[in-house]
C-alpha cells in the first residue's frame, strides 16, 4: 500500500511561500485536519526543543504558526514536550551533553533560552508527562521485546496529536523522525530509559545505605525507603518507574540493563506502537521538518554543519512513509563537503547513495562516537524503517505529493 506524503520545498522566494507561516500551516492542511477538527478540540503540538547548547532545533515561529492556525480553526492548542532521562543538575552536581530537560523546571529554563514560552507559541507548553515525568500511561502491545510500554499520560487530555518532528541524524537509530518523536517523545520518562536499556531494574539490597543517599531525596514519590536493618527497600505500588534514582545512586548499587543499538530499535519502535494505540491512529498527525539535517539529534548539545542543503517540510498521516520519504530526499541530495560526510575518506561518490549509512554512530562497548572517519556503512536507518513497518506503524511504500504555493501580485 501508498501512503500519502506531501512535501514543500525549502526553496523560497518571497513571504508568500514563508516556511514558518505558510508552508507549515499547508502541510497540516493538507492532511485534513480541517475536516476532522471539532470546535473546542484540545490539539496538542508535540516537538523538541533542544538540549541546552543545541543550535539546531526547530525555531521558535514554525510551531507559532502551527499554533495561529489550529486557532483560527476554533480549536485549543497546546505545545508539548516530555522530559528527559535522568536526574536533576541540582542532585547530580554535574552539566553534561544531555543536561537540562530532567524535569519540567529545567527544561522550561531551556526552552525559555531557545525562545519557546507561553508568550512566544500563544499557547500553554506543558510536559506530556508531568512535571517530573511521572504521569503514565501504561498501554498493552505485543511488541518484539515489550509488552508494556509507558505512554507519556498527560497524552489522555487530548483530541488531537500533531507531531512536529525535526528530521535530523542520530547516533543510535541512524536518524530521527517521526518515528522517533512517536518512540522517545511521546513516551515518559522512564520509557525512554526503557527504549535505551530494556526493562532490567535490580537494587542491590545488600549495598550500604549511605550509596542510596540521594535515591532517598530525589524519588518523587517516596517509594524508597531505609529498613530497620539499614538496607534499602522500594515500595513497588509507590514507584512509577522514572528511574532518577538510579541516575544518582553510588556505586552503581542500582542496576539497568545494557542494550545493543538493534535493541535499542526495536525498544523504541515497540514504544512508538504503544503510543498509537493509546491515542488513535486516525488522531494523529505528522510533520517533519526537513531542514538543518546534523548528525546530531537535537537531544545533543553538538550541532554540527548540516549534512545537505534543507530540504523542506513534509506531512504525512503515516509516519514510516514520511520518515522514508525524508531519507529518499536525502539521500537523493548532494552532501556538504564541509560536513562530518566530507571527512570521510571512503564515501562513494556521486548521488543516490545511501548517506545516513556512514554518519558517525555511538560504540556501546567503548560508550564513545565512532565518528567513522573510515567510511564503514552502517544500516541504523534502514533497520529503524524495516521494524516500524513490520510492527504496523505503517508503509515505506509512498507517493510524494510536492505542493507549490501559487505567487500572487501584491
Ligand atoms: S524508586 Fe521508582 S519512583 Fe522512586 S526514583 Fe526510583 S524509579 Fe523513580
Amino acid at each position: 500500500m501508498k501512503s500519502k506524503v506531501y512535501f514543500f520545498t525549502a526553496r523560497t522566494h518571497t513571504h508568500q511561500e514563508s516556511m514558518s507561516k505558510v508552508k507549515g500551516p499547508l502541510a497540516l492542511k493538507q492532511l485534513g485536519i480541517e475536516e476532522k477538527l471539532k470546535a473546542n478540540d484540545k490539539i496538542v503540538i508535540k516537538t523538541h526543543f533542544g538540549a541546552l547548547e543545541n543550535t539546531r532545533y526547530i525555531r521558535p515561529s514554525y510551531i507559532r504558526f502551527l499554533c495561529d492556525y489550529i486557532k483560527h480553526l476554533g480549536a485549543t492548542p497546546i505545545v508539548a514536550e516530555s522530559c528527559g532521562w535522568g536526574a536533576p543538575e541540582e542532585f547530580t552536581g554535574a552539566h553534561t551533553e544531555y543536561s537540562g530537560r530532567a524535569t519540567e523546571k529545567e527544561y522550561l529554563e531551556v526552552a525559555l533560552m531557545h525562545g519557546y514560552t507561553e508568550e512566544t507559541m500563544g499557547a500553554p507548553i506543558i510536559m506530556l508527562d508531568g512535571p517530573k515525568g511521572i504521569d503514565v500511561e501504561r498501554q498493552k502491545i505485543q511488541g518484539k521485546k515489550f509488552n508494556e510500554v509507558a505512554v507519556a499520560g498527560r497524552l489522555r487530555e487530548f483530541d488531537k496529536l500533531v507531531l512536529a518532528s525535526h528530521f535530523k541524524g542520530h547516533i543510535s537509530a541512524g536518524f530521527g523522525g517521526a518515528i522517533k518523536n512517536l518512540g522517545i517523545g511521546c513516551v515518559s520518562k522512564g520509557g525512554k530509559v526503557e527504549a535505551h536499556t530494556g526493562k532490567t531494574f535490580k537494587f542491590n539490597t545488600e549495598a550500604p545505605i549511605s550509596d542510596y543517599e540521594v535515591c532517598l531525596k530525589i524519588c518523587p514519590t517516596h517509594a524508597l525507603s531505609e529498613d530497620k536493618n539499614g538496607k534499602i527497600i522500594r515500595d513497588e505500588k509507590k514507584c512509577r518507574l522514572c528511574y532518577m534514582c538510579q541516575s544518582v545512586c553510588k556505586n552503581n548499587a542500582i542496576e539497568i540493563g545494557e542494550s545493543t543499538t538493534e535493541e535499542f530499535i526495536i525498544q523504541m519502535i515497540d514504544n512508538a506502537i504503544g503510543v498509537v494505540d493509546f491515542f488513535g491512529r486516525e488522531n494523529i498527525f505528522y510533520l517533519n521538518y526537513a531542514i538543518d539535517i546534523t548528525w546530531q539529534c537535537d537531544c545533543t548539545g553538538g550541532s554540527d554543519i548540516n549534512l545537505f542543503p534543507d530540504i523542506g517540510i513534509l506531512s504525512s498521516l503515516d509516519p514510516v512513509a514520511l520518515d522514508q520519504a525524508c531519507i529518499d530526499l536525502a539521500h537523493l541530495s548532494k552532501i556538504n563537503p564541509y560536513s562530518v560526510l566530507g571527512d570521510i575518506k571512503n564515501l562513494p561518490k556521486g548521488n543516490n547513495t545511501d548517506w545516513f549509512s556512514y554518519i558517525p554512530r555511538y560504540n556501546r562497548e567503548t560508550k564513545k562516537i565512532n565518528m567513522n572517519l573510515e567510511g564503514i556503512a552502517s544500516k541504523q536507518w534502514e533497520l529503524q524503517l524495516e521494524a516500524a513497518e513490520e510492527i504496523g506503524l505503517g508503509y515505506r511504500d509512498y507517493e510524494l505529493i510536492e505542493v507549490k504555493i501559487e505567487q500572487k501580485d501584491e
